[in-house]
């Protein structure tokens, strides 16, 4: 319950780091999407300013044209061009201070411009109001008042330079603004991306480590209590036939059972040759699977109900044959031999033959209490060694006698 606990309260910890990285990312992102408008919007004003610059120098040069030219058709021509450049100064004026789009708009120009367009001793757009309203008057004025002492040209002709100081000053003004702005995000996303590191790294550290630990400790007290399961169970987990227990009960009540009817006992342990090797070659979920081949050939092998298969440990096996002799016993101990043999499991590793086959070792007893049934398995143990060393695939009869 306190592990179960402890689990939750890291999957929350978890959680919540999880969300701040996602929170961080999120301002990174929008920094950047932040940075990209700035500078869409610095490259703007920078571009609506120039042009100003450039529309009020020709716009002074139209009007010296208007007024020196003497061609009538020319002057037309001069003055529709004047009327069309102060046209354009004025929508861009109003671009500049009123509809700028996206994030810089006249409410967002900084103090600094905003002093500069409308406070003097700059008052930039009382100038340029001025400015145009005269090149208007100017471009307006009836012909015989076109004349270089007109008060609007000379007006024109003495601010014309100012106008252009003012509006190189703007532009310098938005530049530094727009690198500013941008040197502050830039900022922003440093300190947001140290802080996903450093999110990461306490996730690393404080939250995965323990959690993987938790869940491998977790994992190995989930293995040992299904070894304990199975264990308290008679059934072989991986096989489906008896286990180590059951057999171990089995022959204990076998052995009185054939202790009062003076019955011979006969035990065949058999063991897989090469069986490491076979592992190695083929993976260990085919090893398991060999042996449950094994396993339910020696089952379907055994003939008489009383017989009985169990799985001893590992990659070996015990039969046991209540109330056989030697010969009965050796016959079946060759006929598990040859009926597995017989399967063709393919082995290549195999130093004898390239299939799967097993070793036995034989031993018959006369139960009494004279001895325990253990000797009896070690004697079929013993003879299971001999028939290892004689080359294996084969089966041994043990040398005892009680
Ligand atoms: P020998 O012919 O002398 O019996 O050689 P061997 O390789 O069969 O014997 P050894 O005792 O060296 O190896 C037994 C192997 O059986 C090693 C072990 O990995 C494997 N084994 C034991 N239990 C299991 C199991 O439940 N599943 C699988 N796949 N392999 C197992
Ligand atoms: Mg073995
Ligand atoms: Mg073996």
């Amino acid at each position: 319950m306190k592990k179960i606990r402890s689990l939750s309260k890291l999957t929350r910890t978890y959680i919540s780091a999880l969300g701040l990285i996602a929170l961080l990312t999120l301002a990174t992102f929008i920094t950047m999407h932040l940075v990209i408008l700035t500078q869409k919007d610095s490259a703007l004003l920078v571009n609506l300013s120039g042009s100003q610059r450039w529309l009020s120098q020709k716009a002074a040069l139209l009007s010296v044209e208007l007024v020196y030219i003497t061609d009538s058709a020319e002057r037309d021509q001069s003055r529709k061009q004047l009327l069309s450049i102060i046209n354009q100064l004025q929508r861009n004026h109003k671009a500049l201070i009123e509809d700028t789009p996206n994030i810089i708009s006249s409410q967002s120009l900084t103090p600094q411009m905003q002093k500069v367009f409308f406070s003097p001793p700059i008052n930039l757009d009382t100038r340029f109001n001025r400015y145009t309203s005269e090149a208007l008057a100017l471009a307006n004025e009836p012909e015989h008042l076109l004349t270089p002492d007109n008060p609007h040209f000379t007006y024109l002709l003495q601010n014309s330079e100012n106008l252009l100081e003012s509006l190189d000053q703007i532009v310098s003004m938005f530049q530094k603004e727009s690198e500013a702005k941008v040197q502050r995000l830039g900022m922003v996303e440093i300190t947001s991306g140290a802080a996903i590191l450093l999110t990461l790294a306490f996730l690393g550290l404080y939250i995965f480590r323990p959690l993987a630990d938790t869940l491998l400790n977790e994992r190995s007290q989930l293995e040992k209590a299904n070894q304990e399961l199975s264990l308290l169970s008679s059934i072989d987990g991986l096989t489906g036939i008896a286990n180590r227990r059951h057999f171990d009960q089995f022959l204990e009540q076998l052995w009185l059972h054939s202790a009062r009817n003076s019955e011979p006992i006969a035990i065949i342990l058999c063991d897989i040759d090469f069986f490491k090797a076979y592992n190695d070659t083929y993976g260990h979920l085919q090893g398991d699977e060999c042996l449950r081949q094994v396993a339910s050939s020696l089952k379907n092998s055994l003939k008489r109900p009383s017989d009985f298969v169990a799985r001893y440990g590992g990659e070996e096996f015990v039969v046991v044959l209540p109330n056989t002799d030697i010969e009965g016993a050796l016959t079946v101990a060759e006929t598990l031999r040859v009926n597995l043999e017989s399967l063709e499991i393919p082995h290549r590793l195999s130093s004898i033959t390239p299939k799967v086959t097993i070793s036995l070792g034989v031993a018959i007893g006369h139960a009494d209490h004279t001895y325990q049934p253990k000797t009896l398995v070690e004697a079929a143990d013993s003879a299971l060694y001999q028939a290892k060393q004689e080359g294996r695939n084969r089966y041994k009869l043990a040398n005892f006698e009680g």
